[in-house]
């Protein structure tokens, strides 16, 4: 019996970008972006991704998405090999996948009034009629809250709030199975980035979606997403399902950015641990374990090898060598 392969399937991703010097513009050494990253997502599932700035989450996110080239590794979706598929072959997997940036107003174009964005995209991809596609649109808007009479307005009519709405809209409008958010709720309020998380929430159940969400913070996906990676410095150090990563991180690094999510419960105390200095540069990582220079448990061997990803229980992976002896290593794509 065959068993169904999941929506994605993300294989030791890497990205290198060459440093160029000199006149003939050698290559001089790479940054190490995206080292090694593997993980898959099914249906109706949301993986968050989670980690410091600078430490390759939204190179992932563009990667599988194809919007930059992965240097190796193969992203699947359905368990159709997309990495090197040209253009036109694309063209499917795309609509299957979109992408919800940041920064809505540099999404949207200034000149164009929303609802006309929206139906580009439905003209693009072949999708009904004019009457058909204008009916979609304000079906579209009413999916995400939005008042169907401000379809004509442009994007500076609208606030942060209501803006990431209309990409939101825009994303859906072609059906897809995947939406990767790439830090979609930080540039706005707290009070909206609840409103906006839950939006998510709803489309989800209602259109059986599954997410990429890429994040800084844990506190912003505690309630999104079912599983988690914690990313540092191009690799994934730890895996596991929402309720083991906060009930028991094991990384240290994991460890110190939970110590920085507040706690509602003034009752409940968290070890106070912050993380010192810097994320190191991805051109010269630490040799051994990247973390190493900033690691409270660091012991000599820490700083000679690279710890493997191990299974510390079902579903949960850890690098780090506090957890070397008697564990198995884990499968390449978790
Ligand atoms: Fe810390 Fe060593 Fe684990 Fe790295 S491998 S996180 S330095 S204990």
């Amino acid at each position: 019996m065959s068993s169904r392969p999941p929506l994605l399937e993300v294989t030791d991703l890497k990205k290198h970008y060459p440093i160029k010097r000199g006149l003939l513009r050698r290559t001089a050494g790479h940054v190490l972006a995206v080292d090694g990253v593997s993980f898959s997502i099914g249906d109706g599932e949301t993986l968050a991704i989670v980690g410091e700035s600078g430490c390759g989450k939204s190179t992932v996110a563009r990667a599988v998405m194809r919007l930059i080239e992965p240097t190796s590794g193969t992203v699947k979706l359905e368990g159709r090999d997309i990495t090197k598929l040209g253009k036109t072959d694309m063209r499917p997997y795309r609509r299957q996948m979109q992408i919800v940036f940041q920064d809505p107003f540099a999404a949207l174009n200034p000149r164009m009034r929303v609802g006309d964005s929206i139906g580009e995209i439905l003209k693009i991809h072949g999708l009904g009629n004019k009457r058909e596609r204008e009916a979609r649109v304000a079906e579209l808007f009413q999916q995400v809250g939005l008042n169907p009479g401000q379809i004509r307005n442009y994007p500076h009519q609208f606030s942060g709030g209501q803006r990431q709405r209309v990409c939101i809209a825009r994303a859906l409008s072609v059906r897809p199975k995947l939406i990767i958010g790439d830090e979609p709720v930080s540039a706005l309020d707290v009070s909206i980035q609840a409103q906006v998380i839950n939006l998510l929430m709803d489309l989800q159940q209602q259109n059986g979606l599954s997410y990429l969400f890429i994040a800084h913070d844990l506190a912003v996906v505690e309630h999104i997403s079912h599983r988690i990676a914690v990313m540092y410095l191009g690799r994934i150090v730890e895996f596991a399902d929402k309720h083991t990563l906060f009930a028991n991180p094991r990384h240290p690094y994991t460890q110190a950015l939970l110590a920085a999510v507040p706690v509602p419960d003034p009752t409940i105390r968290r070890a106070k641990q912050v993380l010192q200095g810097d994320v190191p540069s991805p051109v010269k990582p630490p040799p051994g374990c990247p973390f190493h220079p900033r690691c409270p448990s660091v012991m000599p061997h820490c700083k000679v090898d690279v710890p493997r990803q191990r299974m510390v229980g079902a579903g949960h992976a850890v690098a780090c060598h506090l957890y070397d002896e008697q564990l198995p290593a884990a499968a390449p794509s978790i």
